[in-house]
């Protein structure tokens, strides 16, 4: 058990609990024993989860920690943790600091020796991908694009080529345009899925090649409304002739012109430091063209 050097006493644990994302049902029988046995519950609006704690009966008090106070009030919880208490840290919705506040106060909490507990449950991208049908095995988080439209596609630039599932949050009303910008920059044909109002009564998830499912949510406003998850397949490096560049096919169509087909493509390769298997194939495509 880790003590309190100063006055020898039992640390407190800081319990990381996970709320539900709208079905009020995902709250654990475990994350229910904790927000009751707790001291003090750090809520990053504390109004919002006043209303959570009344549905299931919970008394213990509330003490804001937001975006805006959490380094400030983290000693004022670390002081909490430090004289024995526990305490637990909920957000507004989900999983704490997935995008949400708590991550000055864990920090912190670790740096002073306190133990930190999660308690998973609900988290929406997890929601997303877990019925996405997109590959799951590789994934990357990307949380929130820039509000911006310059900023978003100079950020879905750098992740144009990630070969990883990409997962997005979008806040309703730039969902028309996040998708825009993604069929620009991803191509019209790339797979993705809009996963909206998990687990409430709206549900929605929608998989379909970016400029189908960019036309679709611009043809109808409700998909404009509500929390949502855009999900993006990887990106599939492209496989024969389109994976040579423009140039080495140019030498090889000149080589072609001139030779047989394989030592062509042998001789490209040694010339533009292609694969020779790939220009083999491509070789053997542009012959099935003419
Ligand atoms: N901590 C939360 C979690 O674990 O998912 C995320 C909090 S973040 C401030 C809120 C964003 O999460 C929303 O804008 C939306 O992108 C996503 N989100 C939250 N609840 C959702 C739901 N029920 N359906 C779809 N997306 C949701």
């Amino acid at each position: 058990m880790t003590t309190s050097a100063a006055a020898n006493v039992p640390l407190g644990s800081l319990y990381v609990v996970a709320t539900p994302i709208g079905n009020l049902d995902d709250i654990s029988a475990r994350a229910l024993s904790i927000l009751r046995s707790v001291a003090l519950i750090a809520a990053e609006d504390t109004r919002h989860s006043a209303r959570l704690m009344q549905h299931f009966g919970i008394p213990i008090p509330l003490a804001a920690c937001h975006e805006h106070n959490e380094r400030d009030q983290g000693g004022r919880f670390l002081a909490r943790l430090l004289a024995g208490d526990d305490v637990a840290l909920i957000s507004d919705a989900g999983t704490p600091l997935i995008s949400d506040p708590g991550y000055h106060l864990v920090r912190q909490a670790r740096a002073a020796g306190v133990a930190v507990v999660p308690v998973p449950g609900a988290c929406a991208l997890i929601a997303a991908l877990s019925a996405a049908g997109l590959p799951s095995d590789r994934f990357i988080f990307e949380g929130f694009l820039p509000a911006k439209a310059a900023g978003r596609r100079a950020r879905l630039e750098q992740v144009k080529e990630e070969p990883r599932t990409l997962i997005f949050y979008e806040a309703p009303h730039r969902i028309l345009e996040c998708l825009q910008d993604m069929q620009a920059v991803f191509g019209d044909e790339r797979p993705a899925l809009l996963a909206r109002e998990l687990t409430k009564t709206f549900e929605t998830l929608k998989g379909m090649p970016l400029a189908e499912l960019t036309a679709w949510v611009a043809a109808d406003s409700n998909q404009q409304r509500g929390e949502c998850v855009v999900l993006v397949a990887g990106w599939q490096a492209p496989e024969g002739e389109a994976a040579v560049s423009a140039e080495a096919i140019r030498v090889l169509d000149l080589l072609l012109a001139e030779m047989p087909l394989k030592r062509a493509s042998a001789l490209a390769a040694e010339i533009t430091g292609v694969r020779k298997n790939l220009l083999y194939q491509a070789a053997l495509e542009r012959q099935k063209d003419v």
